[in-house]
């Protein structure tokens, strides 16, 4: 089959690669109903993380199990099923209490933008579907694999309550799912900090109130300004820098909860400010098992669209335009059909 390889910075492959194949019991193999790019992607894509051999990219999927090995117990072949990019038991003391993105046995997925994938720990990794989905839901089922999954799990760590202000740093795909996250929680007021017209849409169609296209440190007087000088409740990250970061913690007040799932890169915080600061910071890859029963049952019953969420859809033949829209900021998200 053919398959996405990231060779080298901006040198992604859709190449022949070898048929994924069941290598511990514990594996399934799924044929993809469609994939798509990450914003994480990026990192590698631009040069911003190392890259010793070249890597196979992909790791939000849904689609329908084919194979499973000896020792799967709760999907069987025919089955659609959906799973987090973090593979997880689901049984261990880190999964029981809701953060499988912690698992004992944690491993990431890769290889999903592919017509065929491997999903090890199939047992504790994968939600099956009690029949086939129609059609049009697919680009949603999809985006609770890790972007959906992840702006949930930054609005849940930012413990969003109904009533609160809500502010979000970050435009990406993931913002703009912390955005629909935080009203389905019943957040108040949703301040979202974007300076594009396309992404401001987006937001404010998915709950935003406001809109901050300022950044930094006028980005978080604005904030001040429209939270009576008090602060957010509840500050998303959805970005990852240095800016972003200290950004997202300026804008929360004392006492209040930043949420912060953009992957660092150069992000440094000095002891003195957090003390000072006195604010809840909890982050991480997101435990995207511990919300999919419910994200799953919102997505089935129509109750939301976060497959609104992608702004381009190409073949899988077409990974590397995907690529290239992506970084050049021309598509905020990019679905590929399989
Ligand atoms: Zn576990």
């Amino acid at each position: 089959m053919k398959a996405t390889v990231l060779h080298a910075p901006g040198d992604v492959r859709f190449e022949d690669v070898a048929e994924p194949q069941i290598l511990k019991p514990t594996d399934a193999i799924i044929r993809l109903a469609a994939t798509c790019i990450c914003g994480s992607d990026l990192w590698p894509f631009r040069g911003l993380q190392p890259l010793d051999e070249p890597m196979h990219m992909g790791h939000e999927y849904c689609g329908t199990v084919i194979e499973v090995g000896s020792a799967v117990t709760s999907v069987r072949p025919g089955q659609f099923v959906v799973g987090s990019f973090v593979l997880s038991d689901n049984t261990c003391p880190h999964c029981r209490h809701g953060f499988q993105s912690s698992c004992e046995q944690r491993e990431f997925m890769t290889g999903a933008q592919a017509p065929y994938a491997r999903v090890p720990l199939a047992d504790g990794t994968l939600v099956a579907l009690d029949s086939q989905p129609d059609d049009d839901l697919i680009p949603s089922l999809l985006a609770v694999s890790d972007v959906l999954g992840t702006g949930w799990y930054a609005a849940d760590a930012a413990r969003v309550q109904p009533g609160s202000t809500v502010a979000v740093v970050g435009d990406g795909a993931v913002g703009i799912m912390g955005v629909l996250a935080a009203k389905q929680m019943g957040a108040e007021r949703i301040i979202a900090m974007s300076r594009h017209k396309s992404r401001q849409d987006l937001a404010l169609e998915y709950g935003a109130t406001d809109i901050v296209t300022e950044r930094g440190a006028e980005g978080v007087a604005r904030i001040r300004e429209l939270t009576g000088h008090v602060g957010a409740d509840s500050v998303l990250e959805c970005v990852g820098t240095d800016e972003s970061m200290h950004q997202a913690i300026d804008c929360a007040r004392p006492g209040g909860s930043i949420g912060f799932v953009g992957v660092p890169h150069g992000v440094e915080l000095a002891g003195d400010y957090l003390f000072f600061a006195q604010k809840n910071l909890l982050g991480g890859p997101a435990p995207v098992r511990r919300f999919m029963p419910h994200l799953l049952d919102l997505v089935l019953s129509r109750k939301i669209n976060p497959g609104k969420v992608f702004d381009l859809s190409l073949p899988l033949e077409d990974v590397a335009e995907g690529y290239r829209a992506m970084d050049e900021r021309r598509a905020i998200k990019t679905l590929l059909r399989v």
